[in-house]
């Protein structure tokens, strides 16, 4: 997001990834500014670690995932309830779901600040 943030991402160029994520961007710093306080300082991308309470390896481990502002994240580990609830914003979900990336929150496990690059999910079958 050059105009709201100017922060440099690692993400992997293979498939396209990382091509994606810049449309992404480029369409996110274009959202009204009510928006900006969950994509501005977002909490990561690349980053070679397992998935919290497993020993496999997370999508982050690969530079194709990205998780928003962590203040907004619902995630059903720390919710002791796993009820779900989501505060990320539709307009921010269709943005990254448009450019391939599949978001967390439609998961059972819920991770609602989490959206990775997933290009073949989203192809037809015929
Ligand atoms: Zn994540």
């Amino acid at each position: 997001m050059p105009v709201h943030s100017g922060a440099k991402l690692l993400f992997n160029k293979n498939e396209n990834a990382a091509a994606q994520l810049k449309k992404v961007s480029d369409e996110l710093d274009n959202l009204p500014n009510e928006f900006m306080k969950y994509i501005v300082n977002i909490d990561g991308t690349y980053e070679y670690r397992p998935i919290e309470g497993t020993t496999r390896l997370s999508p982050h481990s690969y530079g194709i995932a990205i998780d928003l502002e962590v203040k907004y994240t619902c995630y059903w580990l720390w919710d002791k309830e796993h009820n779900y609830r989501n505060e990320i914003p539709k307009e921010i979900v269709d943005i990254f779901e448009k450019h391939g990336f599949v978001w967390g929150g439609r998961w059972y496990h819920y991770d609602t600040m989490h959206f990775e690059y997933r290009p073949e999910m989203f192809e037809r079958v015929l």
